[in-house]
């Protein structure tokens, strides 16, 4: 063989994982390269630390509702230091048995940054070079700060599962996945949270009537939700504990402004917003979007097409524009999506080892935010289908039994989607508790392309919530 290797791959997140460890079950030789710990951003700082994190947060409002039950429930003060203890532990765990996966599949890890001299060529930071015949970039991607003055002094995703000590205070910047779930599991958690969105409403690109009804239950639950606000000025504060938590200017205290961390012990950020708001937060938490990690990687030198937000331009097979050199997930920017770079992952292996050239199926992907109530969804939104072709709207919102027992407010909404001409299930959209777990088998009837009349053959379950998926028989309006 001319080269060390058939594959050499530079990332070890979820695609870059699947994809070694399917080659390498074909027979290739195949390395990867990782310079931070193995599992990526969803193993690592994502996905997985973040569900533990909501699992952590559903708790005080169990125990509220289980006193409304009749049970003689006191949930205690939240610990989390013992918490985020545990929680590196099974980070730790989970990082460990990826490596055993890649180890046992006979794929060479290298724990080093890794650099294309040329198309064949792989630097390592530890001054290895390997030589591969064919190069997948799996590099993922990471948070961005805006670009204004002290952004450096917000954190952003990576660091909330690293923090010292919960804040009493935390303003959130955004309103897409992040943001929202983060404002759910620290409001649930015992922080004042406060949000800035810009826009006239969170979650834009979910379905309108969902969206506005997970805003609501969030206001609800005592989050302090601001539409069309933004940050216009942030500096850095001191608070002089001595003096009654007074806060002041951190050069007044003597303070380097370049040297202030936010969040540390006794220091605050002062927030002017757009709506004129002066406030002071213990952390600014910018949940305002990833950026492709495609620079630094020796790409641009060898005419790997990148576009201006920075992802790798590829094609349905995942191939960039240099033969022998592929890209999967988040640093192409395609579906910022765990499962969608897994499925990028093993499709590039089809093509290129087994023969079986395979285009990734980006269609009717279904995925669920995971608010409080999470929100559940696959296909159109009412809004996208209603430009494509004329529908009906199914649509329900009621109060759910378990809560409704308890007197409280909650609310859920179950909508579907359905095109006139050929009765097919466009889209359906979940508000409530564990919509994550009810739209991925909804996401099954969708992507088979069932009709509202193969829903209204399956008998309900009774008494569910989702039963109302089966029974909403007279459309609440056409488009
Ligand atoms: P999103 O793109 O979903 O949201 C970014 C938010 O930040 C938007 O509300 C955007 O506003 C706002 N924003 C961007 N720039 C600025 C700025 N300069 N000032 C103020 N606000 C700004 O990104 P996330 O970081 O939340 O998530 C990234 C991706 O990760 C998601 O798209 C998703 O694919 C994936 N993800 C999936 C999860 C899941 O499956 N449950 C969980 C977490 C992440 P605007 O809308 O106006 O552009």
């Amino acid at each position: 063989m001319p080269y060390d290797f058939d594959l050499f791959v530079i990332g070890g997140g979820s695609g870059g994982v699947r994809a070694a460890r399917t080659a390498a079950a074909t027979g290739a030789k195949v390395a990867l390269a990782e310079e931070s710990r193995m599992g990526g951003t969803c193993v690592i700082r994502g996905c997985v630390p973040k569900k533990l994190m909501v699992f952590a947060s559903e708790f005080r409002e169990q125990s509220e509702l289980a006193r409304e039950y009749g049970w003689d429930a006191k949930l205690g003060a939240f610990d989390w230091a013992g918490f985020r203890t545990r929680l590196h532990g099974e980070l730790d765990r989970l990082e460990g048995v990826y490596r055993r996966l890649l180890n046992g599949s006979n794929v060479k890890i290298f724990d080093s940054r890794a650099k294309l001299a040329d198309s064949h060529t792989i630097r390592l930071s530890d001054g290895t070079t390997a030589t591969a015949e064919t190069i997948l970039i799996a590099t993922g991607g990471r948070p961005m700060r805006p670009d204004m003055p002290n952004a450096h002094l917000g954190v952003v995703s990576d660091d909330i599962f690293n923090l010292d000590s919960l804040p009493k205070s935390i303003l959130i910047v955004g309103g897409g996945y992040i943001a929202c779930e983060f404002a759910c599991i620290l409001n649930g958690l015992g922080v004042e949270v406060t949000q800035y969105y810009r826009g006239a409403q969170i979650l834009r690109g979910f379905d309108e009537e969902a969206r506005g009804l997970v805003a609501e239950m969030m206001r609800e639950r005592g989050i302090d939700l601001h539409l069309g606000t933004n940050i216009v000025e942030m500096t850095a504060e001191a608070t002089r504990l001595s003096e009654g938590g007074m806060t002041m200017p951190v050069e007044e205290l003597g303070i380097d402004r370049e040297d202030k961390q936010a969040g540390a012990p006794g220091e605050t950020v002062w927030v002017k917003a757009t709506n004129g708001t002066e406030r002071v937060f213990d952390y600014v938490f910018f949940a305002t979007g990833r950026a492709p990690n495609s620079h630094g990687l020796g790409l641009e030198d060898l005419g790997v097409g990148i576009n201006r937000r920075g992802a790798i331009e590829v094609d349905a097979y995942s191939r960039t524009s240099v033969e022998n050199i592929y890209a999967i997930g988040d640093v192409t920017d395609r579906i910022q999506l765990t499962p969608v770079a897994i499925r990028e992952g093993m499709a590039f292996t089809e093509t290129v080892y087994k023969n079986n050239p395979t285009a990734v199926d980006h269609a009717l992907v279904p995925s669920a935010v995971f608010t409080q109530p999470e929100l559940g969804t696959v296909g159109m939104t009412e809004e996208q289908a209603r430009e494509q072709e004329p529908i009906e709207v199914y649509c329900t919102s009621f109060r759910p039994m378990k809560t409704a027992f308890a007197e409280r407010p909650d609310r859920v909404l179950m909508k579907l989607i359905v095109s006139k001409a050929t009765r097919k299930v466009l889209g359906c959209h979940i508000v409530a508790p564990d919509a994550g777990e009810l739209i991925q088998m909804v996401g099954i009837a969708v992507k088979a392309g069932l009709t509202k009349e193969d829903f209204d053959r399956t008998v309900a379950v009774h008494p569910t919530m989702s039963e109302e998926l089966v029974t909403m028989h007279s459309p609440v309006r056409t488009a």
